[in-house]
């Protein structure tokens, strides 16, 4: 994608990252990554970790949990036939065993058949049947009132500032002039995570791929998930129409973001996907949003134990898979902390890989 992104009008991938020596060891990092071999372990890794994935949501759902599933399968769809056809090699070369991924290449008819809300421009696709998409507002509400349920307290608007580090331990965790004991600590604060861990002494390699989301009403909404592949965008389905999310723009967290020139883009990028697409009116921005899913150079979350402390952890770097990847990870990193032992599944995603 990076490559095919350089001359581009409309690229998925843009560069917004300041020049500085952390830059380019970023990017040197992430050139090394780009590599097919390299490309498809961090396939496997991110599959054998989301595995667990959709049993564990449907276990949160049976405890009363209440997330809504807008759409059950995604459909890759292509406007050129060969398109498909090669995405469908390359997604096949990656399946793994407990995740079902896309068996056959579709035709027009076939696709339509699955899917009537495709528009013209559509050739080719394939399913991935398993895929499910959740609204994230919910998702997240749904998260929060479990925690709180099971005993936790959140406290919003109040980050964390500074550790207080004794023999090896994190003893308290600042907020401001407030300390609170701690016995462990587990950071989680998605781009952000970053710079906390870096005053616990451990490199992360995080910076934000910030992303455009937006919501657009459609007469007859589709009722899959679709993935427009030509163009990178992917589309939830909605009660009325489509929730949009496109786009990656490596940038620092502290960028402001381009909000309307990127969904005018993205508004033209699915033209003749999806029948009755709309053409951009500049409301959109007022409803649109960016956020910024946190990008390790390696592609991998970083989850694991932070070097030469015995009770900190990290939990972050998710990049576009944090929703799908949350439920699996928690799990694993929840493992870790009460057993001392890391489940296998966490191995390529350790900490310990960006120490040197
Ligand atoms: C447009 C878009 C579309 C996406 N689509 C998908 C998708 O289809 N599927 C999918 O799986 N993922 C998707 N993602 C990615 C997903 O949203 C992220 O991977 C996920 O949000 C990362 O979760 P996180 O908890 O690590 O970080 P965040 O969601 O960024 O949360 C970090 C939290 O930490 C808090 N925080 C920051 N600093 C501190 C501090 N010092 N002290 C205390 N708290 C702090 C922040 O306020 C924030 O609440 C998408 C992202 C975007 C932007």
């Amino acid at each position: 994608v990076a490559r095919r992104s350089l001359g581009r009008s409309i690229p998925p991938l843009y560069m917004r990252l300041a020049p500085s020596a952390a830059t380019v060891a970023w990017l040197l990092r992430f050139a090394r990554h780009c590599g097919k071999a390299r490309y498809r372990r961090g396939c496997e890794a991110l599959a054998n970790l989301s595995v667990e994935a959709p049993g564990r949501l449907a276990d949160l759902r049976s405890n009363g949990v209440s997330v809504d599933i807008t759409g059950r399968g995604m459909l890759h769809v292509f406007a050129e036939v060969n398109d498909a056809r090669d995405a469908l090699k390359e997604a096949s070369a990656v399946a793994r065993d407990g995740l079902a991924g896309p068996d056959r290449l579709m035709d027009r008819g076939q696709l339509l058949a699955l899917e009537p809300a495709l528009g013209d421009r559509v050739r080719a696709g394939f399913l991935y049947p398993e895929e499910q998409c959740v609204d994230p507002r919910q998702f997240t509400a749904a998260l929060v009132a479990t925690v709180e349920r099971a005993g936790a307290t959140i406290h919003p608007g109040a980050p964390v500032t500074g550790f207080t580090v004794e023999r090896g331990r994190v003893s308290a965790v600042h907020r401001g002039s407030q300390r609170d004991a701690v016995e462990r600590v587990i950071i989680c604060a998605g781009v952000w995570s970053g710079r906390l861990a870096a005053q616990l002494g451990a490199r992360t390699s995080l910076i934000a791929g910030r992303g455009y989301s937006l919501d657009i009403a459609l007469p007859s909404p589709p009722q899959l998930g679709l993935h427009l592949s030509d163009v990178h965008l992917g589309l939830s389905p909605t009660p009325t129409g489509v929730r949009i999310a496109a786009a990656m723009e490596l940038s620092g967290p502290g960028q402001r973001p381009h909000t309307a020139r990127r969904l005018k883009a993205i508004v033209r990028c699915g033209d003749g996907y999806v029948k009755d697409w709309p053409t951009y009116d500049p409301v959109f921005a007022d409803t649109g949003w960016s956020g910024m899913r946190p990008l390790t150079a390696d592609g991998l979350p970083v989850i694991g134990p932070l070097p030469e402390l015995a009770n900190a952890y990290v939990n972050a770097g998710h990049g576009m898979w944090g929703i799908t990847l949350s439920l699996p990870s928690g799990a694993a990193i929840a493992e870790l902390v009460l057993s001392g032992h890391a489940p296998n599944v966490l191995a390529p995603f350790t900490p310990a890989r960006f120490s040197t």
